[in-house]
């Protein structure tokens, strides 16, 4: 029932799905060539391992999300929000089109997420 509305951002979600595994792949084959069994800790090519890594660990998240999104696409609840099952503003999934929670939820999420970490440490 939402198809009419987000024909666009679903069409933005598999050229984003594709843009994504393009840049894992890269950073993949980019990490394989940093590896190097002979690097000493403090060596300036750890750094730049930690940040190919890091790049990947956000790739591969962006990736997921994506994938939940589609998913909701393929269900007919694509712009619903997973959490309190009301509809995603519009304005929100222009700019981040893999968005499953709507604003409140997500700012919800975070402070959990917050608080977990403080718990954990
Ligand atoms: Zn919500």
């Amino acid at each position: 029932m939402y198809q009419h509305l987000m024909n666009l951002p679903i069409h933005q979600l598999e050229a984003d799905k594709r843009r994504v595994e393009r840049e894992i792949q890269a950073l993949e084959r980019q990490l394989q060539a940093e590896v190097d069994p002979n690097i000493d800790e403090g060596d300036p090519g750890l750094s730049s391992q930690a940040l190919i890594i890091a790049l990947l660990n956000n790739a591969r998240q962006k990736a997921a999300a994506i994938e939940r999104a589609l998913g909701q696409a393929q269900s007919g609840s694509y712009g619903v929000c997973e959490d309190c099952g009301q509809p995603i503003d519009p304005e929100r999934l222009k700019i981040f089109p893999q968005a499953t929670l709507c604003v409140p939820c997500k700012g919800k999420r975070e402070t959990l997420e917050r608080q977990r970490r403080w718990a954990a440490a």
